[in-house]
């Protein structure tokens, strides 16, 4: 189930599907995604779907966690600290953990984020920080980002996440509610201006306001 065989499995159907930053397929082929998910489910991890991770919430596709991050390594330049908004299993943080510095990482549903965190914490990985809150305002206490990735879809973005992007830098988030799609926004130099590009269609959980305990 967790052979390489079968990893290579899904690295090659991601291939296939376009992704083709190298780092990001070798972080996807290493990053054991059955221990994102509960035992009765762990044989089906390396299948290119989306599961369930409990409390209405699914652990993303690896083909749309290959592709955001891709996209955000591909757009941003320097990329030292990272906002990811919907921590979910921690599957696409641990990702993202070990392409960049750090990570910032926010979830309002406190049972998912404690879990997480525990599988984060035994993976050895000592770069990501964690918030119980609703991330659509952010973690303006940090100050800015290079980059921000959201797994969870506003209908439009939320003005505190512009805000908290760094000069030049990029946010990549789902927009939407029936029809949804990947959308990457820049921020322009160190302007107020926005350069948005609308990309795949997608679907995503919506992002919801307020926390859950
Ligand atoms: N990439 C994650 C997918 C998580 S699904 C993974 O690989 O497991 C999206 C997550 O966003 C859910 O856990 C949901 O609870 C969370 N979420 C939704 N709205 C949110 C908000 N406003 N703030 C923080 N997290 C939010």
């Amino acid at each position: 189930m967790t052979s390489r065989r079968t990893r290579d499995r899904l690295i090659q159907r991601l291939v296939e599907q376009g992704v083709s930053n190298q780092d990001v397929l070798d972080v996807i082929g290493n990053t054991p995604r059955h221990l994102f998910l509960d035992e009765a489910l762990a044989h089906r991890a390396y299948e290119d779907t989306a599961l369930p991770i409990g409390h209405g919430q699914t652990l993303s596709q690896p083909y749309i966690v290959a592709r955001m991050t891709e996209i955000l390594l591909g757009a941003a330049g320097n990329l030292e600290r990272v906002l990811e908004v919907g921590t979910g299993s921690g599957y696409q943080t641990t990702v993202l953990a070990q392409l960049v510095s750090e990570v910032l990482s926010i979830e309002r549903i406190k049972p998912l984020q404690d879990k997480a965190r525990e599988r984060i914490r035994m993976l050895g990985l000592r770069n990501v920080r964690f918030k119980h809150a609703d991330g659509s305002l952010g973690w303006p206490d940090i100050g800015q980002f290079q980059g921000i990735l959201s797994a969870a879809a506003p209908r439009s973005i939320p003005q505190s996440l512009l805000d908290q992007l760094a000069p030049d830098g990029v946010l990549v988030i789902p927009v939407g509610a029936d029809t949804q799609y990947l959308t990457l926004v820049v921020r322009e130099g160190d302007s107020d201006k926005f350069r948005t590009e609308k990309l795949e269609p997608v679907k995503f959980v919506p992002l919801l306001s307020g926390i859950t305990r």
